[in-house]
């Protein structure tokens, strides 16, 4: 169910909406990241798509995603236009709160592989330092 055309979402991008449609898209997007997943796949099928999400962002429309919407994207389970929006907000946004989030939520998924790195590492250091002790490597 889409409550607004994609023209009146292109219409919202290029601030040629009225003030009252403006503010609820914006309340709808802040809510509802389907349609900020709709609007940026509409912006990034336009010329100059990526620039027209930039302008987006930079001029503050666009709103944090949630945690939840983080941990989608870490799990990968972010549609191509979502993932876009994330990466655009996490590397050109540079948003510090989000990347925070991002770099808790991927240490909290990957936290099995991790152990298993940390031991490997371990083991493979452990390995050299007995084998550095009889022979030179140099
Ligand atoms: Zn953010």
């Amino acid at each position: 169910m889409h409550e607004f055309s994609d023209d009146e979402l292109l219409a919202y991008a290029d601030e040629r909406l009225d003030a009252v449609r403006c503010t609820s898209i914006e309340k709808l997007l802040r809510s509802d990241f389907s349609t900020v997943e709709r609007l940026t796949r509409l912006l990034s099928g336009r010329d100059h798509g990526e620039h027209s999400v930039g302008e987006l962002w930079r001029r503050g429309r666009l709103s944090c995603p949630p945690r939840a919407v983080w941990a989608a994207f870490v799990d990968g389970r972010l549609g191509d236009g979502m993932s876009q929006y994330l990466k655009f907000h996490l590397e050109t946004v540079g948003c510090r709160v989000c990347s925070a989030n991002f770099e808790d939520l991927q240490h909290e998924d990957s936290s099995t592989d991790s152990e298993r790195r940390t031991r490997k590492i371990f083991q493979s250091s452990a390995g050299k330092l007995h084998r550095g002790s009889d022979e030179k490597s140099h």
